[in-house]
């Protein structure tokens, strides 16, 4: 039966993949954006749709409406931008965590946080499995990002144990595609747009650190999964792509993916940088019956496709005003 279905972050990046997902299901969706770092481009073709509905709203105040289900994805993502204004970026976290838990609680309907591998900080385990308990600096430029996650799960739970709450909590991986703004300031967009656009690839640190990176399609994919399963599973669950690759190898294969000129320059290393990072997906195949089935070329071929038709759209559009000021805090290397 079709269901009315709330996304919180829903104009970003991945928000606004998961409500085309939800609407091609036949549902009616919910989008509720403060639009910090989401854009109304992103869900422009679904405005047009009597299922789908846009709502300014900032996940830090309480909000009052009827849906079926509630997936919470609210929170700037990439370094750059949760660090630009950090004590936000956790109230936005924590915040934003138990007003859609009130609401959850108030409708009795399921409700899924998008968690992250950030949980584990700087993993002393490889690769990473859902009963790891992390190596996070409290204290550090990321805390506000990873702190206010791991608040939120501790929230979730408590919601759950002590209300009865159905919760569904994923921790997502490193993940990219279409919809990635080009000013986000992730690894797989940065490169990408540096080599169509012939500048210099800035590689953090020596470029040895791994990570893995997850197509959208194939996490959407598996937060629609974990929504449907019964009331007996919470989760956290990891969810990702176990193909790991160095940072190096990442700048290698966009630049000949792109047939770029780009030359790769070397700059300091975020603070707190995680080494390596891998999940480990067994909980994902055995509870959701889920993989992901995106190699990395594939997805990158797609997302290099959208980053090329909208620089010629939009090319001298494109300045950095959307950038905050100041950048990840970072370590000097000696690059
Ligand atoms: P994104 O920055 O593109 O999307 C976040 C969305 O949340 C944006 O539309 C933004 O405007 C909105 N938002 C931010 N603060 C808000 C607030 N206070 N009220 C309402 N809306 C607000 O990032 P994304 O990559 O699409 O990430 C979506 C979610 O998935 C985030 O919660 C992120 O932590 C989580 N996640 C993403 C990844 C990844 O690799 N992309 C990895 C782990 C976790
Ligand atoms: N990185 C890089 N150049 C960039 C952006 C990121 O070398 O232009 C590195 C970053 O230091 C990290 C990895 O790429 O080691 C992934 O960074 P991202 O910001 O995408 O996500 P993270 O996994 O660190 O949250």
């Amino acid at each position: 039966m079709a269901k009315r279905i709330l996304v919180t972050g829903g104009a970003g990046f991945i928000g606004s993949h998961l409500c085309d997902r939800l609407l091609r299901g036949g549902n009616d969706v919910l989008c509720v954006d403060n639009f910090l770092t989401g854009s109304q481009a992103n869900v422009e073709h679904l405005l047009d749709s009597r299922h789908f509905e846009i709502m300014e709203h900032d996940v830090t105040s309480p909000l009052r409406v009827e849906v079926d289900q509630i997936y919470n994805l609210a929170c700037p993502a990439s370094p750059v931008h949760y660090q630009a204004d950090p004590v936000r970026t956790t109230k936005t976290s924590v915040m934003g965590a138990i007003n859609m838990l009130d609401l959850a609680r108030r409708l009795d309907v399921p409700i899924l946080q998008a968690s992250t591998s950030e949980v584990y900080g700087d993993p002393e385990v490889h690769p990473q499995p859902e009963s790891y308990l992390g190596n996070v600096n409290t204290i550090g430029p990321r805390a506000c990002y990873d702190e206010g996650k791991r608040c939120a799960e501790a929230l979730f739970f408590d919601y759950h144990r002590q209300h009865q709450l159905q919760i569904k909590v994923i921790r997502i991986f490193n993940t990219y595609g279409p919809n990635m703004h080009p000013d986000d300031g992730r690894v797989v967009s940065n490169f990408i747009v540096q080599a169509l656009r012939g500048e210099d690839i800035t590689i953090y640190g020596d470029g040895s650190q791994t990570r893995s990176f997850c197509y959208v399609d194939d996490l959407v994919k598996a937060m629609v999964a974990m929504m449907d399963t019964d009331g007996s599973v919470t989760g956290p669950i990891n969810i990702g792509n176990p193909d790991e690759i160095t940072v190096n190898q990442l700048a290698e294969l966009v630049i000949e993916m792109t047939n770029s000129n780009s030359r790769l320059v070397h700059k300091a290393l975020p603070v707190d940088d995680p080494r390596q990072r891998r999940p480990d997906i067994t909980q994902a195949r055995q509870v959701l019956g889920w993989e992901p089935s995106v190699q990395l070329r594939a997805g990158l071929a797609r997302t290099v496709r959208y980053f090329d038709a909208l620089l010629q759209v939009n090319g001298a559009n494109l300045a950095q005003d959307n950038l905050p000021e100041q950048g990840p805090f970072t370590v000097e290397t000696g690059f």
